[in-house]
């Protein structure tokens, strides 16, 4: 038999909004606790791949979210210096086919919202917002968080979503920062109308060079464009001015391809961030804690799935503690067995991804060129079917 008690879920990313409504849709009372003075994501573009949908579909929420999406009409890989396509993955007809859903780019700020929406709309959910999480107890029959302006919320078990750099790993496992890479990350927004560079607008694309790729994809209705660009520098961890990052920049992308060089010539230097990832680990909970999307299993973004991790992560436990009332161990356990290769998978191979993205000029590039230009339609769906098909979630029967 259930408590009355609340999850507390800690982190009011798409991982814990999604976590809150599957618990909440079974009648869990929940309560989110976020850090941020306001629920609400930071304001760039965010892919879908149509395994996100099999957990959208079960939430209800499929409508709201096509309604502010827009449809890429091909994921391409371009060669950064040549400009020339490697490879093309269509998203039409075939690929919906093939995967039953569709290929989707939307700005985070509005796929935040359709979550949040449909969270206000359930009275077992409490959204607590300005409410940065800073220790916790678990006292065996029950948990208790501390926020860092000294309140305290007490509920049956805690969901620690708290991102890469999560807390709760620290405490529970213990194996320190995230993983850097020595890449750091631009990103940036621009009117569609203010687009000059001779790109195409109608799909996901990513150049990949020597140690940078760019990454750009149209949002909004095609009124707006995103562009994020990633390159490898020995100043990752430094904070410069704008001068210093457009040398920077400059001096990085000297020889890419002139559509490239103009988007560059775009980006917006204010938001700069080290990219970094997780290592692959077996264990995510003690007790009554469990970690819960990149806390857990922080990806690179070579395959755009992170999110997409942290959602269907956050159907399958709330559908599991929704089955094991208040065997948290036993919810917890089965959620591990149900994430932890598929996450892992993500993880291990988003890192061959990255490498095969990024070498630099010489015969293995030259070998990579030759052999994906014999990758036809047939053989890259393949290739992603274990990603787009989709995860095995399990249903909770209505107790
Ligand atoms: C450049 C880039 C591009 C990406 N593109 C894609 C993409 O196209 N598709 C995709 O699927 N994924 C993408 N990702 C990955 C994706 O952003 C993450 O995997 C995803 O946001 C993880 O969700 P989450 O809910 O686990 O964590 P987060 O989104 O990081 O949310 C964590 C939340 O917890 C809050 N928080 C943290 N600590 C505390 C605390 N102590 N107390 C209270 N609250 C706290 C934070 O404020 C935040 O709201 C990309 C990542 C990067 C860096």
């Amino acid at each position: 038999m259930a408590s009355s008690d609340p999850i507390l879920i800690v982190g009011g990313g798409l991982g814990g909004l999604t976590t809150a409504l599957a618990l909440a849709r079974h009648g869990r009372p929940v309560c989110v606790l976020e850090g941020a003075p306001q629920f609400g994501a930071i304001g760039y573009g965010i892919q879908f791949g149509p395994n996100v949908f099999h957990v959208l579909d079960r939430l209800g929420i499929t409508e709201q979210v096509l309604a502010i999406a827009d449809f890429p009409v091909a994921l391409r890989m371009m060669d950064a210096l040549t400009g020339m396509e490697l490879i093309r993955v269509p998203t039409g007809a075939s690929f919906r086919a093939r995967f039953k859903y569709p290929y989707i780019v939307v700005h985070r700020i509005d796929v935040h919202n359709v979550l949040l929406d449909a969270c206000r709309g359930e009275s077992a959910i409490e959204l607590v917002s300005d409410a940065m999480v800073m220790g916790f107890e678990d006292r065996g029959d029950g948990v208790a968080v501390t926020t860092v302006d000294g309140r305290t919320f007490s509920g049956a078990a805690i969901v620690a979503a708290d991102g890469v750099s999560s807390m709760f790993r620290q405490k529970l496992i213990g194996d320190g920062d995230p993983r850097p890479t020595g890449y750091v990350a631009f990103r940036t927004i621009v009117p569609m109308a203010e687009l000059k560079a001779d790109v195409a607008r109608d799909c996901s694309a990513l150049w990949g060079g020597p140690g940078m790729h760019v990454v750009h994809y149209p949002l909004r209705h095609s009124s707006e464009f995103n562009i994020v660009a990633v390159f490898r520098t020995a100043t990752h961890g430094e904070r410069g001015d704008a001068a210093a990052y457009r040398a920077e920049l400059e001096n990085t992308y000297r020889n890419a391809h002139p559509s490239i060089r103009a988007l560059i010539g775009m980006l917006d230097l204010r938001w700069r961030r080290a990219v970094a990832d997780r290592d692959p680990i077996r264990r995510w909970h003690k007790g009554r804690v469990v970690l819960l999307g990149d806390a857990a299993h922080a990806p690179l973004q070579s395959f755009a799935q992170g999110a997409g991790m942290a959602i269907e992560d956050g159907l399958c436990l709330g559908e599991l503690i929704a089955a094991a009332g208040d065997d948290f161990s036993s919810a917890f356990r089965n959620f591990e067995a149900a994430r932890v290769l598929r996450t892992a998978r993500l993880q291990l191979e988003s890192r061959s991804l990255w490498d095969f993205y990024h070498l630099d000029e010489g015969i293995a590039r030259d070998v990579r060129n030759a052999t994906v230009a014999d990758w036809d339609e047939a053989h890259l769906f393949d290739c992603l079917s274990w990603l787009y098909d989709g995860a095995a979630i399990p249903v909770a029967a209505e107790r």
